[in-house]
């Protein structure tokens, strides 16, 4: 299989190392070889997977995240190429190291990429504004439900129909959400053949004009219904759901919600492309530091940062959560554990109080300790609550850091909201 012009050109300087440990000289191999990109559990012991295994899955059969086995460590020079790149060509790029071309040939992806991001309304599709005091915005909202989650989800419902067009198969989507999710995702599967999508919203915890794209829906093969309760709680029913394993099976059912690691995946672009517009140059021996500040619920979007991070992309990330601050504790005292309530607030795509992708970030960040990962993770689920390990809770604070709230700390890098 040929990887592609632009991925042999970026296979000189790319390494791959194992999952997040710091020795990223391992080994090196071609890129050519991705195609035996395999995903693990955050908590071990679940048989690894390929990246169609992963997107179906959503989570692993022993309740944990997938990741991927083998992280690629991107040399300077890949990543000056890839600074020309349109950010549709640059979740290409990304996707050819994550998904190998034995489950998606480099020609059929590119036309998957290009069909998920044809309906935005920006031709660059997340433009990035200028503001005053180095400060840039990148303009994630330009999809066709406004809200960001547009920009993974249309990737990955062109991901799971390439592969049921050629299974033959059909699979039925739930989908629980606080909004934004549930609309992105209709909007991303809407009269297609081989899925059918099953939405619950919380009653009273979305906004108007999110019920609405919701509840208006035309496609016949979305059902939408109004449920009790606040979106951390819709999720444990859904997470009891999937470990019926027997049901899920019999039902062909699949989340589309941030614990999909195509998701994640997709997502990795939104710091790529804000790094190599924000960067003053990347002529110079060192490439400079760029700050992303990360608006975070789920941590779906940070986590995708973290590993952008450790392969090689020079961010510093800071998490910005609003009243519902589990993370804000985590990353300050090594505090993970649930608030009393949940606080509604006008960001309400943020007002959660499980921040799953924490996992993600937790195993990452350990050098892929799957046995702390797992009794880390198994606590919080028992208890609601876990104080994060020294060493942990040490290197989670240096990878996104949680600004005193409603202060902004001055820093001479140039700085980006996403
Ligand atoms: C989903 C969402 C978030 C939270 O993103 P995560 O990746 O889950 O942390 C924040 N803001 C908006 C507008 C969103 O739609």
């Amino acid at each position: 299989m040929s990887a592609g012009p632009s991925a042999s050109r970026a296979a000189a300087d790319t390494r791959w190392a194992g999952g997040a440990g710091e020795t990223w000289s391992l080994r090196t191999v071609p890129l050519q070889a991705s195609g035996s990109m395999w995903y693990v559990s955050t908590r071990g012991t679940a048989p690894r997977v390929d990246f169609e295994g992963a997107l179906f899955a959503g989570y692993a059969p022993n309740g944990g995240l997938f990741m991927p086995e083998e992280l690629p460590r991107l040399g300077e020079g890949t990543l000056r190429q890839w600074s020309a790149l349109s950010y549709p060509g640059l979740v290409t790029e990304l996707c050819t190291l994550f998904i190998g071309p034995e489950l998606i040939p480099r020609d059929d992806l590119e036309g998957l990429v290009q069909r998920a991001f044809s309906r935005f309304r920006h031709r660059d599709v997340v433009p990035l504004s200028r503001l005053r005091n180095g400060l840039n915005v990148l303009e994630l909202w330009h999809g066709v439900t406004y809200a960001f989650k547009d920009l993974s989800l249309c990737c990955t419902a062109q991901f799971l129909q390439y592969f049921l067009e050629k299974r033959g198969t059909h699979v039925t989507v739930v989908v629980g959400t606080s909004g934004d999710t549930g609309s992105a995702a209709i909007e991303s599967v809407q009269g297609t053949e081989s899925v059918d999508i099953v939405v619950l919203l919380p009653q009273g915890h979305c906004t108007k004009i999110q019920e609405l794209q919701m509840t208006t829906a035309q496609g016949e093969n979305v059902r939408v219904f109004g449920v009790e309760g606040n979106s951390d709680e819709l999720d444990q029913p859904i997470k009891a759901l999937f470990a019926d394993e027997a049901f899920v099976r019999k039902h062909n059912l699949m989340s589309l919600n941030s614990i999909n690691w195509a998701r994640v995946l997709v997502q990795m672009a939104h710091h790529f492309f804000a790094y190599f517009r924000c960067a003053p140059s990347l002529d110079g021996p060192l490439l400079p530091p760029v700050e992303v500040v990360v608006p975070t619920g789920a941590a779906g979007n940070l986590a995708a940062g973290c590993i952008a991070q450790k392969m090689g992309l020079p961010i510093r990330l800071v998490a910005a959560v609003n009243r519902n601050d589990v993370i804000h504790r985590a990353v300050q005292r090594g505090d993970f554990s649930l608030s009393e309530t949940v606080h509604p607030t006008l960001a309400s795509a943020m007002d959660i109080q499980v921040p799953y992708n924490m996992e993600r970030i937790f195993w990452l960040l350990s050098g892929s300790d799957s046995q702390m990962t797992r009794a880390l993770m198994e606590q919080f689920e028992r208890t609601g609550g876990v104080s994060l390990p020294k060493e942990l809770q040490s290197k989670v604070s240096h990878c996104p850091q949680a600004p005193e709230k409603g202060k902004v700390q001055p820093r001479d890098t140039a700085r980006l909201g996403v």
